[in-house]
């Protein structure tokens, strides 16, 4: 075991601080208030190689490994979880099901432009009717002889109004249940293709969120992703590894909040000293400290694990599960050292409060954490 980052990985940390500190934190206020999706960072990301950091080379990758990607979202979360996200979902989500599953003529002409931020990418399984429960999909492609026809919505799809392109899932044979769903790669000026409703959120709102309709889009064959029918169980590997993109994301929140907490308790004076001298303050300080130490630990393992091609089910969903309770637990423990303060616009915490809560809800919820958990716990090898 070595617990020590690279000197690689100190530098990378380094200069995605930098570059959240230049680049993002003079925007944040603005972009949350006025749901701004921030496209020329995000691109500039992408120029930075903060978007292609999973994949190699030979795909225009920075041929990183998970650590590296979680190092990435942490430091952006930390300044705006919102860029987090959307760095997550377009790396994590879109790009990595083009790379676990694609054809390599796919891969050829879809990942350079993803990891280089030419292109944004987005990730559609959820639905109205089947969020949790997304083996109950209703989108459905039919093949008519020479292409698929693809007819259904998607909700919630972050990056959906700035994505070029879109892996969606949809039924393909009704029969089959969680092997008749199929992955499809769609690109935006695909007729029948169009973002919908962009949603109003409690936080994240610099992401952008929203739907995605199909109506009557044609399809070329080339446009199914992986084996027809794998869609689904593609999808649940790849969300064992965009669970660790959460955890990190839940990490870099919770890390922000308390820098923040932190530095006000040491600088606001009540009773004729810092508050930081109080026991009561500095026992939230060391428990949030401990917490987030515990929750970065468990996030690199299940990276370390990806990274050495191990199958990561139930770490993963260990590291998203207590990373991101116990992220909305340092956040609103990090409002309460503010006081009323905490309650301003003007204290970054205010904004990770609302910001945080999505860790607990996206790419599965708590309760289907549990639940993944519980079935690697109970299955019998
Ligand atoms: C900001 C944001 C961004 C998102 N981005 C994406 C994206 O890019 N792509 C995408 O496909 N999806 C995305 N999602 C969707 C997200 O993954 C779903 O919201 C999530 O999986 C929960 O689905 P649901 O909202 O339909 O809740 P439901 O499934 O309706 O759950 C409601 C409640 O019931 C509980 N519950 C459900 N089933 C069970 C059960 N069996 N046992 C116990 N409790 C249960 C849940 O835990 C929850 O508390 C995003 C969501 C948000 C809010």
């Amino acid at each position: 075991m070595d617990f020590d980052y690279t000197s690689d990985q100190l530098q990378l940390r380094k200069s995605v601080r930098e570059f959240a500190l230049a680049e993002i934190a003079p925007h944040v206020l603005e972009w949350d208030e006025g749901n701004i999706f921030p496209l020329e960072v995000v691109k500039k990301a992408g120029q930075l190689g903060l978007l292609g950091s999973v994949f190699p080379e030979e795909y225009g990758g920075s041929g990183f490994g998970y650590i590296d990607y979680s190092i990435i979202i942490e430091e952006l979360a930390r300044v705006d979880p919102s860029v987090g996200l959307i760095v997550a979902a377009h790396t994590s989500l879109c790009s990595n099901h083009i790379y676990v599953a694609g054809s390599e003529e796919q891969k050829r002409k879809y990942l350079p432009k993803l990891t280089t931020g030419e292109w944004i990418g987005c990730w559609s399984l959820t639905e109205p009717e089947a969020g949790s429960d997304a083996g109950g999909t209703r989108s459905a492609a039919i093949f008519d002889g020479q292409g698929w026809v693809l007819n259904g919505s998607k909700t919630f799809t972050t990056n959906a109004h700035y994505a070029d392109v879109c892996v969606a899932m949809a039924v393909t044979d009704r029969t089959a249940s969680q092997h008749g769903i199929s992955a499809f790669v769609i690109e935006k000026d695909t007729p029948g293709y169009r973002p919908g409703k962009k949603e109003n959120k409690l936080g994240m709102r610099a992401s952008a969120t929203g739907e995605v309709i199909f109506t009557d889009c044609r399809l070329a064959k080339s446009q199914l992703l992986g084996t027809e029918g794998e869609g689904f169980v593609d999808s649940l590997r790849i969300l064992d590894g965009g669970r660790i993109s959460i955890a990190a994301l839940s990490v870099g929140t919770a890390q922000g909040a308390y820098d923040a907490a932190l530095s006000y308790s040491k600088q606001r004076r009540q009773f004729g000293r810092p508050i930081s001298e109080f026991q009561a303050i500095q026992h939230k300080l060391a428990d949030m400290a401990t917490s987030i130490d515990a929750a970065r630990l468990l996030t690199y393992r299940a990276a370390h694990m990806k990274d050495k091609g191990l199958r990561v089910t139930r770490e993963s969903a260990m590291a998203k599960l207590f990373a991101s309770e116990e992220a909305v637990w340092i956040c609103n423990e990090a409002v309460q050292i503010h006081g009323g303060y905490g309650f301003i616009k003007d204290y970054p915490v205010e904004k990770f409060y609302r910001d945080v809560k999505l860790c607990t809800i996206g790419e599965g919820t708590s309760e289907i954490q549990r639940m993944v958990i519980a079935r690697q716990l109970l299955k019998t090898e």
